[in-house]
């Protein structure tokens, strides 16, 4: 169990250690969660809500969650659109048109929801749920890849919510591009193979691992703290892993069970 309080003052050593790192000025910003609670695909899973849905990013923001997480993809006619598998009812994406997709519901009555669709829900009565957009490498080819975080990059430019999202990929130079692209994304690593101090060499502000990782190289919690990058852990639903995350000062931690985490913070 872990206090507020402890919470807390963890993320302020947090935000001292970060304070002469070249990024810190972004990562205040993203540091100050009220809560480290991120809905993995949106809060589904109590509510029986398809997983991704635009239901379950609004129940994200009902709650009041830090973060709600989501998987892009893109259509073999360059529709941006939101589904965690290659396949929509055996369909690969990248190889079909929206329009086909479109043929398919899902399983509240919801069609698929375009990444336009996705980032207006969130945008709407949203003043605490950061929108956790996970760009999932293109199955094509690298430069696909590439485009797709371009298409990305641009759509969230447009509507105007650059400080409204991150952005997390398996994808390195995924990442990296985005950096590149604009440096004041803010980016975190899925994989679990860099060190947080590979992240800052390479510009990438968090690592996102599964937790396993940081059991087993529990060095890298106090090396992310002292080099600035935001650490998050994927996907926790067993409780003594939350009380265990929550005690080293995790700022964020990705679940799909957010009801249960808030009862803990
Ligand atoms: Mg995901």
């Amino acid at each position: 169990m872990v206090t507020k309080l402890s919470f807390f003052s963890a993320i302020a050593s947090v935000l001292l250690a970060t304070a002469c790192n070249t990024h810190s000025a972004y990562q205040r910003k993203i540091a100050h969660p009220a809560n480290p609670v991120v809905a993995h695909r949106g809060a589904f899973k109590k509510n029986n809500l398809p997983e991704n849905s635009i239901a379950s990013l609004r129940e994200a923001i009902r709650l009041g969650c830090a973060g709600s997480e989501f998987d892009v993809r893109m259509t073999a006619d360059d529709s941006l659109v939101i589904n965690h598998d290659p396949a929509y009812h055996q369909l690969p994406i990248e190889k079909h048109s929206y329009a086909e997709l479109l043929a398919f519901p899902l399983a509240n009555g919801e069609k698929i929801p375009t990444l336009r669709e996705y980032l207006l829900a969130g945008k709407t009565n949203n003043k605490t749920t950061t929108l956790v957009v996970e760009i999932k490498p293109s199955e094509t080819s690298k430069e696909r890849g590439k485009r797709i975080a371009e298409k990305v990059l641009d759509l969230v430019g447009a509507l105007h919510m650059r400080k409204k999202v991150i952005y997390i990929s398996f994808d390195y130079d995924m990442l990296q591009h985005l950096h590149n692209l604009d440096a004041t994304t803010h980016t975190q690593y899925l994989n679990g193979d860099k060190s947080p101090l590979q992240l800052k060499q390479d510009g990438i502000n968090g690592a996102d691992y599964h937790y396993s990782v940081f059991q087993k190289n529990p060095d890298w919690i106090q090396m992310a703290k002292d080099n600035g990058i935001l650490l998050n852990a994927w996907t926790v639903n067993d409780k003594a892993i939350m009380d265990w995350l929550l005690s080293a000062g995790f700022h964020y931690i990705t679940t799909n069970e957010p009801e249960g985490l808030f009862e803990k913070v």
